[in-house]
């Protein structure tokens, strides 16, 4: 394994395709159909001679929100690395959504404000775009070129618990859609891709095993989104964020336009605390007319709204620390939200969900058996997390009502990166470095390196 966090950060977000891949087990069974179950299961279709997949929610309705992803109602945009990862696992896949409606913005099209002051585009990294489109059309997606794997099936139902032996996992226990009684399914390998609200911690305890712990940071998150016909007399945005962060007469919030699939415009306002965007419309126009850039005005008040506002609270960012149990069962993983969420106004938790299965990847790889306990794959897990944990926290404790947990060099990493973010407003080869660490194509310590440093001390002093 690469000795520093960036070099196997670096691994780990490739885009080239595995060469050779080996047949290490009969059967693996991954625990949830979203972004982490399926990205898991078609990793796990080069090394088990079957991989059965079990989710709870019907599938049948492509390109709508489902009750299981309750948040897909919500915008979501996808970062360049997961975009990456995608067309990795699934060659074309980018062309393929582009036909089917998907929106591929140029860098140079994005309008991204920070407190008010339009930020200079991000150079374009060539050959990396991120596809824009609703959440609910970029699953639908992902489930229909997973399931087209010849050895990946995929069963509904309510998945109840998971069985051990005295070293590793066994099965899965589950209850089949319209059935009354628990099944079991015999698993050489499970992976947990239930969310951030899976029970797998529980299911441990109550076996006798280590729980992993859980770290959270409050950060009481209020969303509200809708969704109108797009209409170029009106505006031609195509990706547009607004963050103000909070200080002297400002309070932190955080907007987002996108350009979707059938030419609607999804556009999300955020606040912080008893900041509360409502369902009702005329609050949300009045919210984007006063806190916003102009464009959320014109669209609110003069687009054609579809549907109604939808709002979403979301209390903490939470990460559960598998890399550091001694005891875990053989065979046993854990992806995507299930590890770790984070505050979602980053756009990082598809990305990471992504990034984990390239960890299952090199894991496998690697030589390690899948009967062993899995504690190569949570440290790669671990750089991933950390690398999308310190972005989205150390910018979340800027916010006046979140105190803590304060990281190790808190104080440090927060006037480094204060000084590079300012420096990068001006000079374009700094914005591109910065860029790919807040698109997760670079792990932020890339940022720590001393012609970065230098270069921000000197755009500082020539101010
Ligand atoms: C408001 C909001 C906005 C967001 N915006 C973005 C964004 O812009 N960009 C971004 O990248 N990310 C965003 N995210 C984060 C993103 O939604 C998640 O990171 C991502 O969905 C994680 O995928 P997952 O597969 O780990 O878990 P989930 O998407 O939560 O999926 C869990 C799956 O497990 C299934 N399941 C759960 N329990 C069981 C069970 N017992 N039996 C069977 N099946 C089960 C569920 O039905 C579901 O299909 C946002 C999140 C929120 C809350």
């Amino acid at each position: 394994m690469a000795s520093s966090p960036s070099r196997l950060f670096a691994e780990i977000s490739t885009a080239e395709r595995p060469g050779s891949t080996r047949v290490l087990m009969r059967r693996a069974v991954v625990l949830g159909a979203s972004m982490a179950g399926l990205l898991a299961a078609r990793v796990l279709s080069d090394h088990a001679e079957e991989v059965l997949i079990i989710e709870r929610d019907a599938s049948e309705a492509d390109n709508e929100p489902r009750p299981g992803v309750p948040q897909g109602t919500q915008v979501h945009g996808l970062l360049p690395a997961g975009n990456l990862q995608l067309d990795r696992w699934f060659p074309g896949f980018t062309a393929e959504a582009i036909e089917a409606g998907g929106t591929l913005p140029t860098p140079e099209s994005a309008r991204i404000y920070l407190n008010d002051v339009l930020r200079p585009p991000a150079p374009p990294v060539a050959g990396i775009g991120a596809l824009v489109s609703t959440r609910p059309f970029l699953e639908t997606l992902v489930r229909r070129r997973t399931l087209a794997v010849e050895n990946i099936s995929l069963v509904t139902g309510q998945v109840k618990g998971i069985d051990l032996s005295s070293t590793k996992v066994t099965g899965v226990r589950y209850t089949p859609t319209g059935a009354d009684e628990p099944v079991t399914e015999a698993a050489d390998m499970v992976v947990d891709g239930m969310g951030r609200s899976s029970k797998l911690s529980d299911w441990l305890e109550d076996a006798g095993w280590p729980a992993p712990e859980l770290k959270r940071m409050p950060i009481k998150l209020n969303y509200a989104t809708a969704l109108f016909r797009r209409d170029t007399d009106i505006s031609d945005s195509m990706v547009v964020v607004a963050q103000t962060t909070a200080g002297k007469g400002r309070v932190a919030r955080m907007g987002g336009i996108n350009a979707v699939e059938d030419d609607r415009w999804i556009m999300l306002i955020a606040g912080y605390g008893d900041d509360r965007p409502t369902r009702d419309f005329d609050d949300f126009k009045a919210r984007c007319r006063r806190d916003f850039p102009s464009v959320f005005g014109d669209i609110a008040e003069r687009a054609e709204r579809l549907g109604e506002v939808i709002t979403y609270h979301q209390a903490d960012s939470r990460r559960r620390e598998f890399h550091k149990l001694s005891r875990l069962p053989g065979g046993l993983v854990a992806a995507g939200d299930a590890v770790a969420s984070f505050n979602p106004v980053y756009g990082q938790g598809m990305t990471s969900a992504m990034l984990h299965a390239s960890c299952l990847s090199a894991h496998l790889r690697s030589g390690a058996s899948p009967a062993e306990p899995a504690h190569g794959y949570f440290e790669r897990v671990k750089v991933v997390v950390d690398a999308a944990w310190q972005i989205s926290t150390q910018a979340d404790l800027e916010l006046p009502h979140v105190d803590g947990p304060y990281p190790k060099g808190y104080r440090v990493t927060s006037w480094l990166g204060d000084l590079v973010f300012a420096a990068s407003m001006k000079d374009q080869e700094l914005n591109a470095r910065l860029s790919a660490v807040t698109m997760m194509l670079a792990h932020p310590m890339s940022l720590a390196r001393p012609s970065t440093l230098l270069r921000a001390v000197k755009a500082k002093l020539s101010r």
